[in-house]
């Protein structure tokens, strides 16, 4: 789950890490009523679920509040299409501002699991600022890294490894050590994937500042920290992913034209490979899992077939404890309220796969069936090709 900027600021500053002064609005004249409290030239950030922001027009420098307010005027309400919002973009709904900084130096920090090691990572670079995922790919050596695997956080001479590897001025330390510290004991609190500042900087007024914040927590550790599941902002995650959770189902949206309905997260990957192997891109996946009833399979064929990127659905199931005759009266009662337009792959198998398979072709639907997975594949692929 990810929040805010605002948020992870106010999270981290509780852990003792150092941010500018601020506040979300959502007006422009909230806007410049907290531009006026703020005193001196300040910042607006739009406050979205993605970074890349500033190259897109999100982070905004001003010198009066009534130039901030009119700032906010060009970013509340709009659109902003970042690298990493898709095409689509967000809307901004609220700005976040704060005061200005003179910055001396960009750094990058960031606490985040290290999934080879089985623990939590410390990453700091000193080409702060820029996309982190870039340097990442063209060279990865000037990332620097430390695990974390003692109770006790970093130890000492790891926090001085880093500060020395980013070229911390020396008097800058005592700085330092707080913060980082501060970063990764709220990793750890909030049972986080992610902490990150990009950019920490070293302003002119020669303070230590966290610039930016992003944090992403643990879905399945969030039953003990309703304070954070409180800072949930439903309107930036998809719509169709919190439908299916709310009837126990998980639905992932992903980039292509194939739209998925699988039982069990293994056959779900599984089915994601085989589509690309023969050439095809998912558009989603719905697990309906193991006990699903006939109602929550049609509701989970709805969701499927209403993203609006689908040109073709495949049905991978293979019965277990989900019974396929199941899954077949969900499909056509789904059928029953929602026009199929786009060609339909069914492969059934297992627990009454031959009931399943008989109620389709009796049902009126065009269905095209398929025995092995790799026939259902490439006939999926095949069909959304020539749809
Ligand atoms: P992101 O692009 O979404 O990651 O947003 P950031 O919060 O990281 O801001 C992007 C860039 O805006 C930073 O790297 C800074 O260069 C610039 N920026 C943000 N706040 C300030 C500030 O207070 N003063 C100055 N001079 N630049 C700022
Ligand atoms: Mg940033």
């Amino acid at each position: 789950m990810n929040v805010h900027e605002y948020q992870a600021k106010e999270i981290l500053a509780r852990y003792g890490v150092s941010v500018p002064k601020g506040r979300v609005a959502s007006t422009p004249e909230e806007v410049w009523t907290v531009a006026r409290e703020l005193g001196a030239p300040c910042v607006i950030k739009a406050q979205i679920h993605a970074g890349g922001r500033g190259k897109a027009g999100g982070i905004k420098l001003a010198q009066t509040p009534e130039e901030a307010k009119a700032l906010a005027q060009e970013i509340i309400g709009k659109k902003l299409v970042t690298h990493q919002t898709g095409p689509t973009g967000r809307v901004v709904k609220r700005v976040l501002v704060e005061q200005q900084f003179d910055i001396e130096h960009e750094w990058y920090l960031g606490v985040a699991l290290d999934t080879s090691a089985s623990l939590p990572s410390v990453m700091a670079c000193a080409e702060g600022g820029v996309e982190i995922e870039e340097v990442a790919r063209k060279s990865p050596e000037k990332i620097m890294r430390e695990v974390i695997d003692t109770p006790d956080g970093l130890l000492p001479f790891q926090v001085r490894r880093l500060a020395y590897g980013l070229g911390l001025p020396y008097e800058k330390g005592a700085l330092f050590f707080p913060l980082i510290q501060g970063l990764v004991r709220g990793f750890i609190d909030c049972d986080c994937m992610l902490a990150e500042i990009n950019p920490l900087v070293f302003t002119s007024q020669g303070e230590l500042v966290a610039l930016d914040a992003k944090m992403n927590f643990d879905s399945n550790a969030l039953f003990r920290h309703p304070e954070i599941v409180a800072l949930r902002d439903t309107d930036e995650e998809d719509q169709k992913e919190i439908q299916a959770s709310k009837i126990g189902l998980s639905y992932i949206a992903l980039e292509g034209n194939i739209g998925c309905m699988v039982n069990g997260a293994g056959l779900a990957m599984a089915t994601m490979d085989i589509i690309k192997l023969c050439g095809g891109e998912p558009a989603n996946f719905l697990d309906v899992g193991g006990g699903a009833s006939k109602d929550k399979v049609a509701q989970a064929f709805k969701i499927v077939l209403s993203d609006q990127r689908v040109q073709g659905v495949l049905v991978n199931i293979f019965g277990g404890i989900m019974r396929c005759d199941v899954i077949a009266e969900g499909i056509v009662e789904a059928a029953r309220e929602m026009k199929i337009t786009v060609p339909l792959v069914v492969r059934l198998q297992g627990t009454n796969g031959e009931l399943g398979k008989k109620l389709l072709s009796e049902s009126n639907l065009r269905v095209i069936s398929a025995d092995t997975m790799a026939e259902a594949a490439e006939k999926i692929v095949k069909a959304v090709n020539q749809f």
